[in-house]
């Protein structure tokens, strides 16, 4: 698939059809689509990713964040950076987000005095389902839309798998 093809966003219009995506998430994906260039399901994952991430860590006080991505590093895989970077402007610039080549998407999350770390990985059927249903043959803008609305709606249990530790001084 071509990543950065596509025509002009048309979220407004998708959240007002038939998905039911909670509107806050609904407004970041515009403004991390809005950023990227299009909607697809990747850039939903890492969304979603760096919200749960955000909200884990933002449980401890004062935490600074900085986070190792694990990823393929081509398209479509990597749109899941750009979703990372727009919620929690941990980006590959300030050094913050650290990106390394991998054969499975997870995620790791850092509080800056390493007392809470909490890692994301995208649940391994979900992601061969993707890779099936992407990587086969060139596919319509609207498929790889609607995909991206399909990860938008997925409960988080079921797209991640998530583990906490906080580490004792
Ligand atoms: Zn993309």
């Amino acid at each position: 698939m071509d990543c950065g093809k596509g025509e002009s966003l048309k979220m407004k219009n998708d959240v007002n059809a038939t998905h039911i995506v909670p509107s806050k998430l609904a407004a970041v994906l515009e403004k991390a689509a809005e950023f990227h260039g299009h909607l697809g399901p990747f850039l939903v994952i890492g969304v979603r990713i760096g919200l749960i991430g955000l909200k884990e860590i933002s449980k401890h006080n004062g935490e600074q964040l900085t986070i190792d991505l694990s990823l393929p590093l081509h398209v479509p895989f990597s749109c899941i950076i750009d979703g990372l970077q727009v919620t929690t402007h941990c980006t590959v610039g300030n050094q913050k987000l650290s990106v390394r080549d991998s054969g499975s998407v997870k995620a790791r999350f850092i509080g800056e005095n390493k007392g809470v770390e909490v890692m994301i990985a995208l649940n391994k059927s979900t992601f061969e389902e993707l890779k099936f249903q992407l990587l086969g043959e060139s596919i319509p803008e609207e498929e790889v839309r609607r995909l991206a609305w399909m990860i938008a709606e997925i409960s988080e249990d079921k797209l991640f798998e998530i583990s906490r530790t906080t580490r004792t001084h």
